[in-house]
C-alpha cells in the first residue's frame, strides 16, 4: 500500500471552497448530549486554522455516533459547531441538512475564511452505502477535497473514499502525520523493530500478527491473548481468556515466526486472579501452568522484564492491545510497566488507537510517545496492512 500521498501543503488550497472530512465523532453525555471530550474537535484545528488562514472556505463535514440512517435530533453536530467556534474565535456556520437546501446555499455563499458545518453525514442512509450519487452532490459543493479523519479511513464511505471520484483529493495534517510515522514504520522501520500487541482476542489481532511477522524484527504477545498461545502449546490455563478455534492459527504463528527468523516473545510468568475483579485474590504462576480456577489477569514481573528489555533496544516500536486488565489498578502493572519502557526507549514509538491509547493518556506518558494513532479500527487495519479505501483515494505524490 503506498502511503506516499498528497497532503494540503502539495496543492494549491489559496481561495478555494473545500470540503474537509473530520472526525468530529466526540464522546457525549448520554443525558444531556453535552460534548465530555473536545479532544478530537481540538486535534482538527491545525488543519482548520491552515486552511483559513489561506482564505479557503472550508465546508467541514463529520458523522457522530450511530444514527444508521435516519434524522436522530440527539446526535446532530450543532453543539460541535458550537464548540469549534469557541476554540477557533470566529463563526462557524451550521448546516441543518447535509446536501439539501440549506447546506448549499450556505455551501455557495461561503466566502474564503469562513467555515460551516453540514449536519451528521451518518443521518442520510446514502453516507454508510457510498452512494454515488450522494458523493456527488457533497463534492459539487467544493473544489477540493480534504481527508483528515483517520479514525474512518478504512470505510469506503461517500463522505471518505466517494467525493474523491469528483474532486481533486489530498490528506490534511492529521491523516498526513499517520501516513507519516505509521507509514514509515511498517514499510521502512528504524530496525530493530519491535510490534507489542495484547488486548483480549487473538480473532481481532489475527491479521495484524500474521502481517508483523512478515515486517518485525521482534513480536511480543501479551494481554487476554498470550493464553490462547500457552493452550496451543500444551499449557493449563485455568478459566483464562482462550479462544478455542484459533489454537492451531497460535501454532500457525508460531511457526511462521521460527520459518521468518522473528523472535516471537510470549509471557512466561502471570498473574493471575480467582475472580474478575480489581480485589481478588492474586498469585504469580507460570503461564504454562495456571491452576484451575484462576485466571490469568496480567504479565507477571519476568515477563516484564523481558518484554521491556526488547522494547528498550528498539528503533522502532509499534504497540497494540494493553498486556493486562488494566482498567483494575491491582492488574494494570504489566500494561504501565509497558508504557513505561515505550517512553523511556530512544525509538520512534507508535500506539495503536483504542485501550492502549487510553491507557498510555491515562499513565501520563502520552507526551513522551512519537505518536499516538487516533483511529482504533482504522490502525488495526494499517498494520494489518489492509488497503484503506480513505487512503487509496487520495492523489499520489
Ligand atoms: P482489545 O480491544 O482487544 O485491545 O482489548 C482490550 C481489552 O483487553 C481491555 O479491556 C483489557 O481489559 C482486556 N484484557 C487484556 N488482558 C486481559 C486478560 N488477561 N484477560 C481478560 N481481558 C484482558
Amino acid at each position: 500500500m503506498n502511503y506516499n500521498k498528497k497532503t494540503i501543503r502539495d496543492v494549491d488550497v489559496a481561495g478555494k471552497k473545500i470540503l474537509l472530512r473530520c472526525d468530529f465523532n466526540v464522546p457525549q453525555d448520554k443525558e444531556t448530549g453535552a460534548i465530555t471530550s473536545d479532544k478530537r474537535i481540538v486535534a482538527a484545528l491545525p488543519t482548520i486554522r491552515y486552511l483559513l488562514e489561506r482564505n479557503a472556505a472550508v465546508i467541514a463535514c463529520s458523522h457522530l455516533g450511530k444514527p444508521k440512517g435516519e434524522w436522530k435530533p440527539k446526535l446532530t453536530l450543532a453543539p460541535v459547531a458550537e464548540r469549534l467556534s469557541q476554540l477557533l474565535g470566529q463563526e462557524v456556520i451550521f448546516a441543518k441538512d447535509i446536501v439539501g437546501e440549506d447546506a448549499r446555499a450556505k455551501a455557495a455563499a461561503l466566502q474564503g475564511g469562513q467555515i460551516m458545518l453540514l449536519e451528521n453525514l451518518r443521518f442520510d442512509p446514502r453516507e454508510e452505502k457510498n452512494d454515488p450519487a450522494f458523493a456527488k452532490e457533497l463534492a459539487s459543493m467544493a473544489e477540493l477535497y480534504v481527508s483528515d479523519a483517520f479514525g474512518t479511513v478504512h470505510r469506503a464511505h461517500a463522505s471518505t473514499a466517494g467525493v474523491a471520484a469528483y474532486l481533486p483529493a489530498v490528506s490534511g495534517l492529521l491523516v498526513a502525520k499517520e501516513l507519516e510515522v505509521m507509514g514509515g514504520a511498517l514499510n521502512d522501520p528504524k530496525r530493530p523493530f519491535v510490534a507489542v500487541l495484547g488486548g483480549a482476542k487473538v480473532s481481532d489481532k489475527i491479521g495484524v500478527i500474521n502481517n508483523l511477522l512478515d515486517k518485525a524484527d521482534t513480536v511480543i504477545i501479551g494481554g487476554g491473548m498470550a493464553y490462547t498461545f500457552a493452550k496451543a502449546q500444551g499449557g493449563s490455563i485455568g478459566k483464562s481468556l482462550c479462544e478455542n478455534d484459533k489454537l492451531d492459527y497460535a501454532l500457525d504463528m508460531i511457526e511462521k515466526a521460527k520459518k521468518n527468523g522473528v523472535q516471537l516473545l510470549l509471557p512466561t510468568d502471570t498473574v493471575a486472579a480467582d475472580d474478575f475483579s480489581n480485589d481478588a485474590h492474586r498469585q504469580v504462576v507460570s503461564t504454562m501452568a495456571i491452576p484451575e480456577g484462576w485466571e490469568g489477569m496480567d504479565i507477571g514481573p519476568d515477563t516484564i522484564k523481558t518484554f521491556c528489555g526488547a522494547v528498550r533496544g528498539a528503533g522502532t516500536v509499534v504497540w497494540n492491545g494493553p498486556m493486562g486488565v488494566f482498567e483494575f489498578d491491582n492488574f494494570a502493572a504489566g500494561t504501565r510497566a509497558m508504557a513505561q519502557a515505550l517512553a523511556d526507549s530512544g525509538a520512534i514509538t507508535i500506539v495503536g488507537g483504542g485501550d492502549s491509547a487510553a491507557a498510555v493518556e491515562q499513565m501520563g506518558f502520552a507526551d513522551r510517545i512519537t505518536h499516538i494513532s487516533t483511529g482504533g479500527g482504522a490502525s488495526l487495519e494499517f498494520l494489518e496492512g489492509l488497503e484503506l479505501p480513505g487512503v487509496a483515494c487520495l492523489l499520489d505524490k
